[in-house]
């Protein structure tokens, strides 16, 4: 799940972080109030959309000389004018995809001044499998592109779960920053504390791009993108009251409701699968025949009836998809469960698409049966190969 730049902001200031002081807006006439409450003279209005790059981006509304989704204002009538331009106009960024997002909420800033930019996050880093901090003198920027151009300016600082972050893993830190005197003292507090945040609250990434080194020598929280473990949400009653649905993909908000791995891609061929591995060979099968998957969905072990029907209808109320295949091999899953699903969710949606099912495993007769005398127009597939070759021959 992930979270408003504000909202991280706010998880990280409880943990003693240092950032701005800021209010958050959802009118322009809220705007001026918002200023008077800080300091000045220099305040920065940013956008609140679950995407990075706003800086860069363009409002689709404003033409291509308007400024971006992060501006600077001088004075609290240009953060007001700045708040009057932004709300409710669509920023598309390198993260939005084409159609951009919906600026409904603006976080009007107190401004810093700027030394050095500078890139730190946090992730599990799998290949050692602990939580690692990825830090780089080159904050401010899309890192993806300074890990193609120039990988030795990214340095990854593992940290070892039993003890913590250690006085040599916050020198190492403060050394690949290249930070000294008052900035390296705000490290040995800082870096200790993203630590436990993340720790505590089950983050799967913590990027701050950038953390800056003022003009007075010390660190401050710039930019902050957190997300979270989806699985870890039951025991943070405080990070799922920070959820913002209007962020999120509406297929994806109802695939969660019935606890089913469903996220939402670009091709055309809908996809459902039971077991993660599964899906993902049967997205890369589809590819291997031409065609692109539009989604990931593994309906899981032992779901019922109900569950399959739902995942049925999220994946045909998809107007991208083209074709459906159902690829199901039954082991807790009964293959005469999937098939129930799939012919009553066809009976209640209609079916519009071409539609390949393979099924093999428990009960895999009784399964074949109910789908043949449903009486709907399905093409039985035999095994995997078969299946992606008929899905990719139906919509050609
Ligand atoms: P992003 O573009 O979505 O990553 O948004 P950021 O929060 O990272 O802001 C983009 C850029 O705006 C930063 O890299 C800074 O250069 C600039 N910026 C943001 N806040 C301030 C500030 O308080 N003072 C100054 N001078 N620049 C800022
Ligand atoms: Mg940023």
């Amino acid at each position: 799940m992930n979270i408003h730049e504000y909202q991280a902001k706010q998880v990280l200031k409880g943990y003693g972080a240092p950032v701005a002081d800021g209010v958050a807006i959802t009118s322009a006439d809220q705007a001026e109030a918002a200023a008077k409450q800080l300091p000045g003279p220099l305040y920065v209005v940013k956008s609140q959309i679950h995407a990075g790059g706003r800086g860069k981006g363009k409002f689709k509304e404003l033409g291509a000389d308007a400024k971006g989704g992060v501006r600077l204002a001088f004075s609290i009538e240009e953060a007001v004018a700045h708040a009057k331009e932004m709300l409710g106009n669509t920023l598309v960024t390198a993260q939005t995809g084409e159609a951009g997002k919906q600026v409904n909420r603006l976080y009007i800033e107190d401004g810093a001044d700027i030394a050095r930019e500078l890139y730190c996050s946090l992730l599990v880093d799998r290949s050692v499998g602990q939580t690692a901090f990825v830090v780089s003198t080159e904050g401010g920027m899309d890192i993806e592109a300074v890990a193609e151009a120039t990988p030795e300016k990214i340095h990854t600082i593992a940290i070892n779960p039993e003890a913590g972050v250690t006085a040599e893993n916050i020198a190492a830190i403060n050394a690949a920053l290249e930070l000294t005197g008052d900035a390296a003292e705000d490290g040995k507090s800082l870096f200790p504390i993203l630590y436990k945040a993340f720790v505590e609250k089950d983050m799967d990434m913590l990027e701050i791009n950038p953390l800056i080194v003022m003009e007075n020598g010390r660190l401050r929280v710039l930019d902050a993108k957190v997300s979270f473990d989806g699985n870890a949400l039951y025991r943070h009653e405080d990070i799922r009251a920070l959820r913002d649905e209007t962020e999120e993909d509406a297929k994806e908000i109802e695939a969660s409701k019935w606890d089913l791995a469903y996220v939402a891609l670009d091709g055309n061929i809908g996809c459902m699968v039971n077991g993660a591995g599964l899906a993902m060979a049967t997205m890369d099968i589809i590819k291997l025949y031409g065609k692109e998957p539009a989604n990931f969905c593994d309906v899981g072990g032992g779901a019922s009836k109900e569950k399959v029907a739902a995942a049925f209808k999220i994946i045909t109320a998809d107007p991208k998809v083209e074709g459906i295949l159902v690829n199901i091999f039954g082991g807790i899953m009964k293959c005469d469960v999937i098939a129930e699903g799939v012919v009553a969710a066809v009976k209640e949606v209609g079916l519009k698409v071409p539609l390949v099912v393979r099924l093999e495993g428990t009960n895999v007769e009784l399964g074949k049966k109910i789908l043949n005398e449903s009486g709907l127009a399905i093409t039985a597939a035999d095994d995997l190969d078969d299946a992606a070759q008929k899905i990719v021959a139906a919509i050609a």
